[in-house]
Parts: C-alpha cells; sequence; structure tokens
C-alpha cells in the first residue's frame, strides 16, 4: 500500500530520512518506535505530502509522491491522519467539524455527510457530543472526534503520530480502545507511539528508527525477544 524505496529527506543541510527502504502492507498494523528526533513524524509527513522527499521513490497506493504532478489533496483522500493535538477547527461544532472535508474534498452531498459522520462518531463514543464545541470537550474525546473525522473521509489507510501524548493520563484508554477497534475489523495502520502496552497488543509489526534510519523492521513478537541493535535494546529497557 505504501512504498519507500531509497526514500531521503533533508531540513535545509540536515538529513531527516536516510535511505529509507520500507513497506506498509494492507491490513497491517504497523508501530514506529525511537527517541525524540528520530525522524518518525517526518516519515509520516512524507506519506502524507505534507512534506516532500529529496529523492528515491514513495509510492502511496501506486502512486508516485515525487513526481511533480502528483496531487497532494489526491493523497489525502487515500490517506488519513491523526495528529498529536487534534487540530480540530474550534469555532465549528463537533459534526461540523467531521463533515467538513468530505462535503469541500470529496463533494459528498451534506445530508449524506452527516449520516456518515453520525455513523463514525457513534464508532468512537462520541455521538451524544455531535452538537457540541471542541472547546467544551476533554483531550481524550477531541482526539476521538479527530479520528471520526479521519475515517469520515474513507482512507485506506490511517496514520497515528503519537495520539495519546498529549493527553490527561486517564483519557488515554478512551483512545487506545478506538484504534485497538479499528485494528481488529482490519484497518491498515501506521502508529507512533510511545504506548507499548498498545504496541505488543495490537501491533503486527515493529518499526524502529534512530537518527534517520530504519534499524529495525521486524514482526513484533520477534522484535520484543530479540532487538538486534543495541540502540533498539536501550530503547526498550527504558521505555517498558
Ligand atoms: P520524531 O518525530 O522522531 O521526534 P521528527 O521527524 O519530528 O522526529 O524530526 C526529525 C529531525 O528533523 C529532528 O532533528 C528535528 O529537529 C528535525 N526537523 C523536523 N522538522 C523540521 C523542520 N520543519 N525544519 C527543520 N528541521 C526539522
Ligand atoms: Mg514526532
Amino acid at each position: 500500500m505504501i512504498q519507500f524505496k531509497n526514500v531521503n529527506k533533508y531540513y535545509g543541510d540536515f538529513q531527516a530520512l536516510k535511505n529509507i527502504n520500507l513497506s506498509f502492507n494492507k491490513g497491517e498494523v504497523t508501530v514506529v518506535i525511537g527517541p525524540s528526533g528520530s525522524g518518525k513524524s517526518t516519515m509520516l509527513r512524507c506519506i502524507n505530502g505534507l512534506e516532500d522527499i529529496h529523492d528515491g521513490t514513495l509510492l502511496v497506493n501506486g502512486t508516485d509522491l515525487h513526481a511533480k504532478s502528483t496531487n497532494k489533496t489526491e493523497i489525502r483522500k487515500h490517506v488519513g491522519m491523526v495528529f498529536q493535538h487534534f487540530n480540530l477547527y474550534p469555532h465549528m461544532t463537533v459534526l461540523e467539524n467531521v463533515t467538513l472535508a468530505p462535503i469541500k474534498v470529496l463533494k459528498k452531498d451534506p445530508e449524506e455527510a452527516r449520516k456518515t459522520a453520525e455513523i463514525f462518531l457513534d464508532k468512537v463514543n462520541m455521538l451524544d457530543k455531535k452538537d457540541v464545541y471542541p472547546t467544551r470537550l476533554s483531550g481524550g474525546q477531541k482526539q476521538r472526534i479527530a479520528i471520526a473525522r479521519g475515517l469520515a473521509m474513507n482512507p485506506e489507510i490511517l496514520l497515528f503520530d503519537e495520539p495519546t501524548s498529549a493527553l490527561d493520563p486517564e483519557t488515554i484508554d478512551d483512545v487506545l480502545d478506538v484504534m485497538k477497534k479499528l485494528a481488529k475489523e482490519g484497518m491498515t495502520m501506521v502508529v507512533v507511539t510511545h504506548e507499548m502496552g498498545f504496541a505488543r497488543e495490537v501491533g503486527d509489526r515493529i518499526v524502529f528508527m534512530a537518527e534517520g534510519e530504519v534499524i529495525e523492521d521486524r514482526e513484533a513478537v520477534e522484535f520484543y525477544e530479540n532487538p538486534h541493535d543495541p540502540r533498539a535494546k536501550h530503547f526498550l529497557s527504558k521505555i517498558i
């Protein structure tokens, strides 16, 4: 579904991604871990077309993201993203936040968009808050709205960048439970997280990054049992 071949990414002179070779496959949940600054967010942002790659090939559903002709809006119809800080519009109700992109980008009929939005709001247990403004909600509630908003675009793959890092501890599980439910339903997901309980429960594959490189890319169970790289061993010993 997503394939990196010899991808490099620079910010000015600084190389943030170094020769990345990697695939994310349909139906798989991949958990991406690694120290702060190792390039995890950059990798997700490149997939979504929020950042340009320098060279190499990055295919998203067969579309070459590096090709100048690629329309980034098209990519966002296939790839949903959930950020650490929700990015909801404060002046719109929950329902309006979820229906905005389907109406504007997918040109859906507003009534149809509302029906779909309500199905996804129900899925994240937030239907009763559909007419509320986001400022009245907890971080965990906002993040579940952000997940519903992502789902409403009917993406083939959903990327999560530290979705629980900004949350109060008591609301983290509500968000992780929603993500576990999606994983069980077969959603293709790439999740950057430090939540190792979640990673162990639903992660099919672990990608460990350090200093802009993919250091390990293995079946989750194998990785936990026997991380090869000393940096991965060190990271795991700190985080668990
Ligand atoms: P992670 O998500 O693993 O913490 P990032 O992908 O955010 O790492 O960042 C990787 C490296 O790239 C870091 O050293 C960071 O400082 C740098 N970086 C990230 N975004 C930018 C940017 N817009 N401009 C310059 N440097 C950046
Ligand atoms: Mg990051």
